[in-house]
């Protein structure tokens, strides 16, 4: 397999070839063209397998299909991680490929001051990567609306489990419009995020490496 049987465009294979990424990893084979259709995914991969990519190049897809590309209401893409590390990696794995194709990326987790983030983030952002904590900040403080966004990531839901966030998950889920896709991804899948995934995902297609 190969990202040129992907249909990317060449914006977005010039973004992947700068990387050096000469062919999909396992998951992305099995995962790319499942998001790419437009399905949830339940991933069961870990850090290292280039599960970040597998669910960041469907979404720049995802959000350069939409017709139109308004700065001001809110991200498209909406990605949840456990940790500031975490979420760091991811936005830097994201803005890789959203800058070539005229997208912003804004992280939202602790660690910077709520007054600049919330500034940032009236600057406009078609995706946000966040920790589950400072997301539910910024959306009672209104910093962002996710009246757009279709696209979203919880990612290592093990450990957001473990770290207690299963209340901001299903806060931040349930106030996303329910004809979203929704890929989780998790390195075990203990009952507990088997049953959040029965709930928010729609026929998700199960991917494993
Ligand atoms: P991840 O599992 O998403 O944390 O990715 C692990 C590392 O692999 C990161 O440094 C990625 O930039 C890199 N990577 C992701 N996809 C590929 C690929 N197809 N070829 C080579 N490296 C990759």
């Amino acid at each position: 397999k190969a990202f040129a049987d992907c249909g990317f465009s060449s914006v977005l294979m010039n973004a992947i070839a700068k990387q050096s990424y000469e062919k999909p990893t396992p998951i992305q084979c099995q995962a790319l063209p499942i998001a790419l259709s437009g399905r949830d995914i339940i991933g069961i991969a870990k850090t290292g397998s280039g599960k970040t990519a597998a669910f960041i190049l469907p979404m720049i897809v995802h959000i350069m299909d939409q017709p139109e590309l308004k700065k001001d209401e809110g991200p498209i893409g909406v990605i949840c991680a456990p940790t500031r590390e975490l979420a760091h990696q991811i936005y830097l794995e994201a803005k890789k490929f959203a800058k070539q194709n005229g997208l912003r990326v804004s992280a939202i987790y602790g660690g910077m001051s709520k007054h600049d983030q919330l500034k940032e983030l009236k600057a406009g952002c078609d995706v946000v990567v966040a920790t589950p904590g400072r997301l539910i900040d910024m959306l009672k403080l209104k910093g962002l609306t996710m009246m757009r966004a279709t696209y979203l990531v919880l990612d290592e839901a093990d450990r957001m489990f473990d770290l207690g966030f299963e209340p901001q998950i299903r806060s931040i889920v349930g106030q996303i419009r329910p004809d979203r896709q929704t890929l989780l991804f998790s390195a075990t899948m203990p009952r507990k995020v088997e049953r959040l995934a029965r709930e928010i995902l729609t026929d998700p297609i199960r991917v494993t490496v």
